[in-house]
């Protein structure tokens, strides 16, 4: 990990983005590193390369779908967690929430007509 602090390289313009991003594709395996979904030959339009918008630091490749899917996530997070620095212990709780209840902790089943409108989202 780099310290930030350290010797940053600012990217100029998009033919130094794409420098990078194929440098840190290789670093990857040519994988999201999200999801781990192959981008051999996905490297224009559908790899990103993704930065920390607050400090600029380039953090890796995502696919388009984890790429849309952090700035969303990132975006209530943010709003529910009372702000950027509630962002990650937001997304903790959610996750511990989520695990915990991949086993029925309530007797209750949601209606079935309910459930089904909830699907056409
Ligand atoms: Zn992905």
């Amino acid at each position: 990990m780099k310290p930030l602090g350290s010797l940053m390289i600012r990217l100029r313009n998009a033919a130094e983005v794409a420098v990078v991003r194929l440098r840190l594709l290789k670093q990857q395996g040519f994988k999201c590193a999200v999801c781990g979904c192959s981008l051999k030959g996905r490297v224009r339009g559908g790899a990103t390369l993704d930065h920390d918008h607050d400090t600029g630091v380039c953090r890796g490749v995502l696919c388009k779908v984890c790429n849309t899917g952090e700035g969303k996530l990132r975006t209530v997070a943010v709003r529910y967690g009372g702000g950027k620095d509630g962002e990650l212990e937001w997304l903790r709780n959610m996750t511990a929430y989520k695990s915990i209840h991949k086993q029925p902790m309530t007797e209750y089943l949601y209606p079935e007509k309910r459930r089904k409108v909830c699907k056409k989202k």
